[in-house]
C-alpha cells in the first residue's frame, strides 16, 4: 500500500453528471439498493479489443495500474471501500449511498478483494454510520459522503484508506520465518495495520514471494555477481565497494519510482540500518554480509 492523491477532478463525466446525483438521491431516500447500477460506477465501453470501464481507466491512472491494497501491478476491479449492500458480521444495510462516491471507489486486485479476502468486511473502531445525511428535498449531503469528512472519518475504519492514511505509519516488514518471502507487519497501537493485513490477506504466500522476487532478487543477483568477479580477481577491493555502492544507488532510485510495485517495501529496506540488516542481509551468504553492511554504513552516511 502507498499513499495516493486522487483528485475529485479525475472523476468520470458520468459520475460527475447531474443525472447521477439525481439517481443517487433516489437510492439514498428510498434505500432501494436494487437501483444501484454498474452502468454508472463502471461506465463500460467497447474498445477495439475488449469491453473496458471508464472508471477503472481513471482509477488505474491515479493508482499507476497498481492494486490499492497490495501494490502489485495487476488488473484491478472497482472496489467499494465501504461495501455498498451489506457489512459482514453487522446489522447494517451497507453503505448504499456511497455507491457512486469517488472516495469510496478504489482499484483492487481479485486476490485482495475476493478469494476470501476483503469482500464485505468493514470493521471499525469508532461510531458506525448507518444512514446517509439527507438535506431538505430528500437530497443527499454530498460532503458527508467523502471518506475524509465527518461523519465517515469518525468511524475510524480498521481498513486503511490509501488516500487518507499514510501506510508508513502503520507498517514495517519482516522475513517469513519459514523462508517464504517477506511479511508485512502492523505496528500502530490501534491495530489498524494488523487488521488491514488480515482483511485483505496481505501476507498470503503468493504476495510474500512476490515481494521477494520483485524487490530483493534483482539486488541479490547483482551483489552475488560482484562478489563472483572479486573471487576470480576480475576486480579489486576498491572496485568491489564502488560496485556495491552503485547497486545501493539502484535500490534508492527504485524506491522513489512510484510506478514500480511494492514502493513501501522498497523505501523500508534502505530506511535505516535496522531494516537493511533485518530484510536485505539475510538473503546473502554469511561471508558477504559484513562487507555489504560496511558498504551500506558508508553509503548511508
Ligand atoms: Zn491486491
Amino acid at each position: 500500500m502507498r499513499f495516493v492523491v486522487k483528485p475529485e477532478a479525475n472523476k468520470t463525466d458520468k459520475l460527475k453528471h447531474q443525472d447521477t446525483i439525481n439517481a443517487l438521491n433516489v437510492i439514498a431516500s428510498t434505500k432501494n439498493k436494487d437501483l444501484i447500477s454498474d452502468v454508472i460506477y463502471r461506465d463500460s465501453y467497447q474498445d477495439i479489443d475488449e469491453i473496458r470501464s471508464r472508471v477503472e481507466d481513471q482509477l488505474a491512472i491515479t493508482y499507476l495500474n497498481k492494486c490499492a491494497y497490495c501494490e502489485r501491478l495487476e488488473k484491478a476491479d472497482i472496489e467499494h471501500y465501504r461495501p455498498k449492500k451489506s457489512v459482514k458480521g453487522e446489522i447494517h444495510d451497507g453503505y448504499y449511498w456511497l455507491c457512486y462516491e469517488w472516495t469510496n471507489l478504489l482499484p483492487s486486485c481479485v486476490k485482495c478483494n475476493r478469494d476470501g479476502a476483503k469482500l464485505t468486511h468493514f470493521p471499525i473502531l469508532g461510531t458506525r454510520v448507518l444512514a446517509p445525511k439527507l438535506l431538505r428535498g430528500r437530497r443527499i449531503d454530498l460532503n458527508c459522503n467523502k471518506a475524509f469528512n465527518k461523519p465517515l472519518i469518525d468511524e475510524i475504519p480498521y481498513l486503511l484508506h490509501p488516500e487518507i492514511d499514510n501506510p508508513q505509519l502503520f507498517f514495517e516488514f519482516e522475513l517469513d520465518p519459514s523462508g517464504e518471502g517477506i511479511r508485512l507487519k502492523g505496528i500502530d497501537a490501534d491495530g489498524r495495520g494488523v487488521k488491514t493485513i488480515e482483511i485483505c490477506k496481505l501476507n498470503r504466500q503468493e504476495l510474500r514471494l512476490h515481494r521477494q522476487r520483485e524487490v530483493m532478487d534483482p539486488f541479490v543477483e547483482s551483489i552475488e555477481a560482484i562478489f563472483a568477479k572479486r573471487t576470480i580477481n576480475e576486480i579489486d577491493d576498491n572496485k568491489l565497494v564502488t560496485e556495491i555502492t552503485n547497486q545501493l544507488d539502484v535500490l534508492k532510485r527504485n524506491a522513489s519510482k512510484v510506478k514500480k510495485s511494492h514502493t513501501l517495501l522498497r523505501k523500508y529496506i534502505i530506511k535505516d540500518e535496522k531494516s537493511f540488516k533485518s530484510i536485505v542481509l539475510p538473503f546473502l551468504d554469511k561471508s558477504i554480509r559484513p562487507i555489504l553492511l560496511a558498504a551500506y554504513r558508508n553509503w548511508a552516511k
